[in-house]
Protein backbone atom coordinates (compact mmCIF):
# COMPACT_ATOMS: atom_id res chain seq x y z
CA UNK A 1 0.00 0.00 0.00
CA UNK A 2 1.43 3.11 -1.19
CA UNK A 3 -1.45 5.93 -1.05
CA UNK A 4 -4.01 6.98 2.22
CA UNK A 5 -6.76 8.84 2.06
CA UNK A 6 -9.61 9.56 4.77
CA UNK A 7 -13.22 10.48 2.84
CA UNK A 8 -16.71 11.24 4.85
CA UNK A 9 -19.21 8.55 4.40
CA UNK A 10 -22.59 8.74 5.05
CA UNK A 11 -21.46 7.06 8.14
CA UNK A 12 -18.81 8.57 9.48
CA UNK A 13 -14.93 8.85 8.20
CA UNK A 14 -13.06 6.28 6.49
CA UNK A 15 -9.81 5.07 5.84
CA UNK A 16 -8.56 4.42 2.20
CA UNK A 17 -6.15 2.92 0.41
CA UNK A 18 -6.41 4.91 -3.45
CA UNK A 19 -5.55 2.79 -6.36
CA UNK A 20 -6.09 3.67 -10.10
CA UNK A 21 -8.86 6.66 -9.02
CA UNK A 22 -10.22 4.68 -6.49
CA UNK A 23 -11.12 4.79 -2.73
CA UNK A 24 -11.04 1.09 -1.55
CA UNK A 25 -11.82 1.13 2.38
CA UNK A 26 -9.62 -0.70 4.67
CA UNK A 27 -10.56 -2.55 7.57
CA UNK A 28 -9.28 -0.76 10.65
CA UNK A 29 -9.28 -1.29 14.25
CA UNK A 30 -11.46 2.34 14.75
CA UNK A 31 -14.16 1.11 12.28
CA UNK A 32 -16.01 1.17 16.03
CA UNK A 33 -16.50 4.66 15.50
CA UNK A 34 -13.43 5.04 18.26
CA UNK A 35 -11.18 8.14 16.33
CA UNK A 36 -8.64 6.63 15.85
CA UNK A 37 -6.91 6.95 12.87
CA UNK A 38 -3.51 8.20 14.14
CA UNK A 39 -2.99 4.72 16.11
CA UNK A 40 -4.48 2.97 12.22
CA UNK A 41 -2.31 5.03 10.33
CA UNK A 42 0.76 3.67 12.55
CA UNK A 43 -0.38 0.73 13.05
CA UNK A 44 -0.02 0.02 9.26
CA UNK A 45 3.28 -1.03 10.56
CA UNK A 46 2.87 -4.09 11.78
CA UNK A 47 -0.70 -4.82 11.10
CA UNK A 48 -1.97 -6.85 8.34
CA UNK A 49 -4.48 -4.83 6.08
CA UNK A 50 -7.36 -5.85 4.68
CA UNK A 51 -9.79 -4.37 2.12
CA UNK A 52 -13.13 -4.15 3.68
CA UNK A 53 -14.76 -4.42 -0.04
CA UNK A 54 -15.90 -1.03 -0.02
CA UNK A 55 -15.15 1.34 -2.68
CA UNK A 56 -15.86 4.15 -4.58
CA UNK A 57 -14.35 6.87 -7.10
CA UNK A 58 -11.75 9.70 -5.46
CA UNK A 59 -13.54 11.83 -8.44
CA UNK A 60 -16.41 14.03 -6.15
CA UNK A 61 -14.94 12.52 -2.75
CA UNK A 62 -15.12 14.54 0.11
CA UNK A 63 -11.02 13.73 1.23
CA UNK A 64 -10.59 14.64 5.04
CA UNK A 65 -7.08 15.50 6.58
CA UNK A 66 -5.50 11.76 6.39
CA UNK A 67 -4.01 11.93 9.58
CA UNK A 68 -5.91 14.52 11.53
CA UNK A 69 -5.12 13.37 15.26
CA UNK A 70 -1.53 13.32 15.91
CA UNK A 71 -0.86 12.11 19.43
CA UNK A 72 0.01 15.86 20.12
CA UNK A 73 0.96 19.12 18.63
CA UNK A 74 2.27 19.15 14.84
CA UNK A 75 6.06 19.53 15.33
CA UNK A 76 7.31 22.55 12.71
CA UNK A 77 11.15 23.35 11.94
CA UNK A 78 11.21 26.91 10.95
CA UNK A 79 13.59 28.87 8.89
CA UNK A 80 14.85 25.27 6.94
CA UNK A 81 15.05 27.00 3.77
CA UNK A 82 18.35 29.26 3.10
CA UNK A 83 16.20 31.73 0.37
CA UNK A 84 12.94 31.90 2.73
CA UNK A 85 15.03 32.94 5.85
CA UNK A 86 16.49 35.62 4.08
CA UNK A 87 13.13 36.80 3.12
CA UNK A 88 11.74 36.52 6.51
CA UNK A 89 14.70 38.11 7.71
CA UNK A 90 14.56 41.13 6.10
CA UNK A 91 10.73 41.53 6.26
CA UNK A 92 11.28 42.88 9.95
CA UNK A 93 8.55 40.11 11.49
CA UNK A 94 11.11 38.00 12.56
CA UNK A 95 12.28 38.49 16.00
CA UNK A 96 14.22 35.28 16.07
CA UNK A 97 16.50 36.74 13.78
CA UNK A 98 18.49 38.37 16.87
CA UNK A 99 18.45 35.82 18.63
CA UNK A 100 22.48 35.82 19.25
CA UNK A 101 23.19 32.24 19.95
CA UNK A 102 26.19 31.87 17.52
CA UNK A 103 24.55 29.71 14.43
CA UNK A 104 23.94 31.31 10.95
CA UNK A 105 21.06 28.26 11.16
CA UNK A 106 19.39 27.92 14.29
CA UNK A 107 17.55 24.91 14.45
CA UNK A 108 13.97 26.32 14.90
CA UNK A 109 11.35 24.57 16.25
CA UNK A 110 7.56 25.63 17.20
CA UNK A 111 4.07 23.47 17.39
CA UNK A 112 0.77 23.82 16.10
CA UNK A 113 -2.25 21.97 17.72
CA UNK A 114 -4.15 19.32 16.11
CA UNK A 115 -6.87 21.31 16.34
CA UNK A 116 -6.06 23.52 13.80
CA UNK A 117 -5.72 20.84 10.79
CA UNK A 118 -8.34 20.96 8.58
CA UNK A 119 -8.38 18.80 5.58
CA UNK A 120 -8.40 19.29 1.09
CA UNK A 121 -11.40 21.47 0.53
CA UNK A 122 -12.01 22.82 3.93
CA UNK A 123 -12.20 26.51 4.07
CA UNK A 124 -9.07 28.51 6.17
CA UNK A 125 -11.05 30.86 7.73
CA UNK A 126 -10.11 33.95 10.05
CA UNK A 127 -11.18 36.78 11.73
CA UNK A 128 -9.97 40.04 10.08
CA UNK A 129 -10.54 42.10 13.50
CA UNK A 130 -7.91 39.72 14.97
CA UNK A 131 -5.46 39.13 11.96
CA UNK A 132 -5.31 40.72 8.60
CA UNK A 133 -1.72 39.13 7.90
CA UNK A 134 -3.15 35.79 6.74
CA UNK A 135 0.16 33.62 5.09
CA UNK A 136 1.03 30.61 3.34
CA UNK A 137 3.67 28.12 3.82
CA UNK A 138 3.90 25.00 2.08
CA UNK A 139 5.60 22.26 3.87
CA UNK A 140 6.88 18.43 3.35
CA UNK A 141 5.47 16.64 6.65
CA UNK A 142 6.79 13.64 7.53
CA UNK A 143 4.38 11.16 9.58
CA UNK A 144 6.39 9.18 11.70
CA UNK A 145 5.40 5.11 12.12
CA UNK A 146 7.67 4.06 14.95
CA UNK A 147 8.65 6.17 17.62
CA UNK A 148 12.23 6.06 19.19
CA UNK A 149 14.24 8.34 20.78
CA UNK A 150 18.24 9.40 20.14
CA UNK A 151 17.77 8.29 16.42
CA UNK A 152 20.87 8.60 14.71
CA UNK A 153 20.44 9.41 11.35
CA UNK A 154 21.51 7.12 9.57
CA UNK A 155 18.64 4.71 11.39
CA UNK A 156 16.08 8.22 11.04
CA UNK A 157 14.19 7.09 7.87
CA UNK A 158 13.14 3.96 9.44
CA UNK A 159 11.04 5.39 11.87
CA UNK A 160 8.79 7.16 8.70
CA UNK A 161 5.55 5.94 7.83
CA UNK A 162 4.79 8.42 5.01
CA UNK A 163 4.93 11.78 3.99
CA UNK A 164 1.80 14.41 3.10
CA UNK A 165 1.67 18.14 2.52
CA UNK A 166 0.57 20.60 5.02
CA UNK A 167 0.00 24.49 4.63
CA UNK A 168 2.00 25.76 7.62
CA UNK A 169 -1.08 28.91 7.15
CA UNK A 170 0.46 31.64 9.78
CA UNK A 171 -0.98 35.08 10.98
CA UNK A 172 2.09 37.19 10.75
CA UNK A 173 1.17 40.39 12.62
CA UNK A 174 -0.01 37.72 15.70
CA UNK A 175 3.74 36.23 15.11
CA UNK A 176 5.06 39.32 15.43
CA UNK A 177 3.33 40.42 18.24
CA UNK A 178 3.55 37.59 20.39
CA UNK A 179 7.34 37.43 19.28
CA UNK A 180 7.02 33.31 20.37
CA UNK A 181 5.25 31.92 17.19
CA UNK A 182 2.47 29.73 18.66
CA UNK A 183 -0.66 32.03 18.42
CA UNK A 184 0.16 33.24 15.03
CA UNK A 185 0.53 29.47 13.59
CA UNK A 186 -2.36 27.88 15.58
CA UNK A 187 -5.72 29.21 15.07
CA UNK A 188 -8.94 27.13 13.75
CA UNK A 189 -8.17 26.06 10.14
CA UNK A 190 -4.54 26.97 10.06
CA UNK A 191 -3.19 23.66 9.13
CA UNK A 192 -4.50 22.39 6.35
CA UNK A 193 -3.59 18.58 5.38
CA UNK A 194 -3.19 16.45 3.08
CA UNK A 195 -4.58 15.13 0.15
CA UNK A 196 -2.65 11.81 1.00
CA UNK A 197 -0.44 10.11 3.19
CA UNK A 198 2.59 8.74 0.99
CA UNK A 199 4.35 5.80 2.40
CA UNK A 200 7.62 5.80 3.07
CA UNK A 201 8.80 3.31 0.65
CA UNK A 202 7.03 4.87 -2.42
CA UNK A 203 8.67 8.07 -2.22
CA UNK A 204 12.60 9.34 -2.78
CA UNK A 205 12.44 12.81 -0.82
CA UNK A 206 15.89 13.95 -1.30
CA UNK A 207 14.70 16.39 -4.74
CA UNK A 208 11.04 16.57 -4.56
CA UNK A 209 9.71 19.85 -5.78
CA UNK A 210 7.05 22.06 -3.97
CA UNK A 211 5.06 24.59 -5.36
CA UNK A 212 2.11 27.39 -4.30
CA UNK A 213 -0.19 28.89 -6.37
CA UNK A 214 -2.60 31.76 -4.83
CA UNK A 215 -5.66 32.35 -6.97
CA UNK A 216 -3.34 30.20 -10.08
CA UNK A 217 -0.35 32.72 -9.70
CA UNK A 218 3.05 30.65 -9.16
CA UNK A 219 4.24 32.46 -5.42
CA UNK A 220 6.75 28.93 -4.12
CA UNK A 221 8.25 26.85 -6.04
CA UNK A 222 11.42 24.89 -4.70
CA UNK A 223 12.79 21.38 -3.84
CA UNK A 224 13.59 19.21 -0.82
CA UNK A 225 17.18 19.44 -2.20
CA UNK A 226 17.65 23.06 -0.68
CA UNK A 227 16.41 22.17 3.07
CA UNK A 228 19.47 23.32 5.34
CA UNK A 229 18.14 20.59 7.78
CA UNK A 230 17.08 17.43 5.89
CA UNK A 231 14.75 14.73 7.06
CA UNK A 232 16.86 12.59 8.44
CA UNK A 233 19.01 14.90 10.64
CA UNK A 234 15.37 16.52 11.62
CA UNK A 235 14.04 13.13 13.00
CA UNK A 236 17.49 12.80 14.42
CA UNK A 237 17.64 16.17 16.23
CA UNK A 238 14.21 16.10 17.42
CA UNK A 239 14.23 13.09 18.80
CA UNK A 240 17.53 13.91 21.23
CA UNK A 241 15.87 13.08 24.55
CA UNK A 242 12.26 13.33 23.86
CA UNK A 243 10.61 10.15 22.19
CA UNK A 244 9.21 10.71 18.97
CA UNK A 245 5.78 8.76 18.75
CA UNK A 246 4.43 6.56 16.34
CA UNK A 247 1.62 8.91 14.56
CA UNK A 248 4.10 12.38 15.13
CA UNK A 249 3.81 14.81 12.22
CA UNK A 250 6.53 17.00 11.39
CA UNK A 251 6.79 19.91 8.91
CA UNK A 252 10.03 20.44 8.02
CA UNK A 253 9.74 24.02 6.66
CA UNK A 254 8.66 26.57 3.87
CA UNK A 255 10.66 27.62 0.92
CA UNK A 256 11.38 31.15 0.00
CA UNK A 257 8.34 32.94 -1.44
CA UNK A 258 5.94 33.22 1.55
CA UNK A 259 3.71 36.51 0.88
CA UNK A 260 5.75 38.63 3.69
CA UNK A 261 8.37 37.84 0.96
CA UNK A 262 6.78 40.64 -1.35
CA UNK A 263 6.96 43.87 -0.95
CA UNK A 264 4.27 44.94 -0.50
CA UNK A 265 3.46 41.63 1.15
CA UNK A 266 0.63 39.77 -0.38
CA UNK A 267 -1.08 38.28 2.45
CA UNK A 268 -4.36 36.30 1.52
CA UNK A 269 -7.54 37.30 2.37
CA UNK A 270 -11.65 35.88 1.47
CA UNK A 271 -12.02 34.65 -1.38
CA UNK A 272 -8.58 33.44 -2.33
CA UNK A 273 -8.09 30.04 -3.19
CA UNK A 274 -4.59 28.78 -2.93
CA UNK A 275 -3.37 25.49 -4.03
CA UNK A 276 0.03 23.65 -2.87
CA UNK A 277 1.52 20.50 -4.74
CA UNK A 278 4.20 18.08 -3.62
CA UNK A 279 5.65 15.77 -6.55
CA UNK A 280 4.25 12.32 -5.64
CA UNK A 281 1.81 12.91 -3.15
CA UNK A 282 -0.39 15.17 -4.66
CA UNK A 283 -2.54 18.87 -4.85
CA UNK A 284 -3.77 20.24 -1.36
CA UNK A 285 -6.71 23.07 -2.48
CA UNK A 286 -8.21 25.19 0.06
CA UNK A 287 -10.26 28.58 0.01
CA UNK A 288 -9.60 31.42 2.64
CA UNK A 289 -12.83 33.14 3.58
CA UNK A 290 -13.54 35.56 6.85
CA UNK A 291 -15.49 33.82 9.78
CA UNK A 292 -19.15 33.81 9.23
CA UNK A 293 -19.44 35.51 12.26
CA UNK A 294 -15.64 37.40 13.48
CA UNK A 295 -15.24 37.63 17.04
CA UNK A 296 -18.12 35.75 18.16
CA UNK A 297 -18.37 33.83 21.18
CA UNK A 298 -18.73 30.35 20.65
CA UNK A 299 -19.30 27.08 22.38
CA UNK A 300 -17.69 23.98 21.68
MG1 LIG B 1 6.43 26.87 8.46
Amino acid sequence: MTKFARYQAHDGPRLAEVVDGELIDLAAHGDDGTPTVARDLADVIGVEWRPTGGRRALEGAHLLAPHARPPRNVLCVGKNYREHVAEFTSSGFDHTALDGDGHEFPFVVFTKPWTSIVGPGAPIEFDPLLTTAIDYEVELAVVIGRGGRNVPVDRALEHVFGYTVINDVTARDLQQRHRQWFIGKSLDSFCPMGPFVVTADALEISDLRLETRVNGELRQSATTADLIYDVPTIISRLSMGMALLPGDVIATGTPAGVGIGFDPPKYMTDGDLVSMTIDGIGELINTVRFLPEPSASVQI
